[in-house]
């Protein structure tokens, strides 16, 4: 037995956690080296006192219903853990913080001579594990914080903002609630479509084609673009598309932001656009005239023609038929120089019955035949109950150190001319 217990004790001694044996008194029987050296407490000092005579705080009746039971059951027990601080007191010194603080115990308490009562208990030190729990619980709540913080954001967004994803493929992979609600469609009806067969107006739209190359080239696009909702009611939206790629930088899918901007646009388009002939104004004329001057690029081989058309005899037809067929007469000339000039040619009304346009990329013999081919357009319209009318043209190109006022005064004497040469007819004046 003593040979048994000698034994015991050289494995005590050498363990590296905290080692005691008691009994149910509380009385100290063993106290290994671990403990000596983090209690400071020497074994003789401690070895047959009561365990409460150097720690009073130690939940003595607690303490002794463990161990009456470890013994009953003849089992080990865990001593709570969070009472083990109220266990014994073990200075921790924390490297960190220079703070001496206590030791996080963890206590199992092991039957050892059940017939003299004694117990064995361990003392494991956790205060890492500890730290290490605590640690844990504190960025789990950071997260439960975070996410709820998400949760409101997420729903603001959804209520407000009009955001949609696709895939790679520009198939709809979800909206939010603030899309597919200002759209007129259910989520369900807009998820696995594509967006731009469901939205755009024009796909033909040089804007639209830019944006397309420019995502192609995995590059974000942003600009205004009009598309319809489910109603067919057209609207203006400002838009800004980005690409989300893969670590292997392949685009995977697209995520569109839009802003409903068609009272904005419908105020601009009001501000530039004449009321009668729904043509761009004079104001919208003159901007893209100064932004074509500006152009750096013109050269006597690549410049632009000016054109003025004036309706020959019209206060013929506001005398004969009155002024609103008069009227009548300036939207059907809208019209038919709209059908017939080029995309790139630029068609104003610049006051009374008389119009304007800018023809880019054009020299003087080709604009005079243009201008003519606008004549005939006018000469072969058939106006209910005015019938046949005509306009005179006055054409000219530009030349370098030109300003609007110069080109304008040399169409104007081409009109002038046309007038005074018999009408229908384009007149030119060389720069
Ligand atoms: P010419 O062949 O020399 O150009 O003769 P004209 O009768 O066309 O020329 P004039 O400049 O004398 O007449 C232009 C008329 O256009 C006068 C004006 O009452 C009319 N007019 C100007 N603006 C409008 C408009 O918005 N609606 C109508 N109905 N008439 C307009
Ligand atoms: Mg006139
Ligand atoms: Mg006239």
């Amino acid at each position: 037995m003593t040979h048994t217990l000698d034994h015991c004790n050289i494995v005590f001694e050498s363990l590296e956690n905290g080692t005691l044996v008691v009994d149910e008194e509380c009385t100290v029987w063993s106290w290994n080296k671990w403990l000596e050296i983090n209690t400071g407490i020497a074994s003789e000092t401690i070895i047959g006192n009561n365990l409460t005579a150097f720690y009073p705080e130690l939940d003595y009746k607690g303490f002794q219903r463990k161990i009456r039971t470890t013994l009953r059951l003849a089992t080990p027990t865990f001593y709570d853990a969070s009472l083990s601080n109220r266990f014994i007191t073990i200075p921790r010194k924390k490297v960190t913080t220079s703070l001496l603080t206590s030791m996080q115990l963890q206590v199992t308490i092991s039957p050892y001579i059940p017939s003299l009562k004694r117990v064995m208990v361990s003392i494991h030190d956790i205060s890492d594990l500890h730290e290490l729990k605590m640690t844990l619980q504190h960025r789990m709540m950071e997260i439960a914080k975070l996410n709820s913080v998400l949760k409101q954001d997420k729903q603001i967004i959804d209520t407000n903002l009009m955001i949609v994803k696709t895939d790679c493929g520009c198939l709809i992979t979800d909206t939010t609630e603030a899309f597919s609600h200002f759209f007129g469609y259910e989520k369900e009806e807009l998820v696995g479509n594509s967006l731009s067969s469901i939205f755009v107006a024009n796909k033909h739209d040089t804007e639209f084609l830019q944006m397309k190359d420019l995502l192609q080239k995995k590059q974000k696009w942003s600009g205004e673009m009009e598309v319809h909702k489910k109603n067919r009611q057209q609207v203006w939206m400002d838009t800004v598309i980005s690409p989300y790629l893969d670590e292997t930088s392949e685009i995977v899918s697209y995520t569109a932001i839009y802003h409903d901007i068609t009272d904005k646009k419908r105020i601009e388009l009001l501000s530039v656009t004449d009321p009668l002939t729904k043509l761009y104004n004079r104001q919208k004329f003159n901007e893209v005239f100064e932004e074509m001057l500006m152009r750096q690029h013109w050269t006597e081989d690549n410049t632009f023609g000016l054109l003025i058309a004036d309706v020959d005899y019209f206060k013929n037809v506001n005398d004969t038929y009155g002024h609103q067929v008069g009227d009548a007469v300036l939207i059907a000339m809208a019209d038919t120089l709209t059908g017939a000039i080029r995309t790139s040619d630029i068609l104003a009304r610049w006051g009374g019955e008389e119009f304007v346009i800018l023809l880019p990329d054009m020299d003087m013999e080709k604009a005079a035949l243009v201008a003519d081919k606008y004549r005939q357009a006018i000469e072969q319209m058939n106006i209910p109950e005015v019938g046949l009318i005509t306009a005179s043209f006055g054409v000219t190109v530009f030349s370098k150190g030109d300003t609007q006022e110069k080109m304008m005064y040399r169409a104007d004497l081409g009109l002038y001319r046309a007038k005074k040469n018999g009408r229908n007819r384009v007149e030119s004046v060389l720069p």
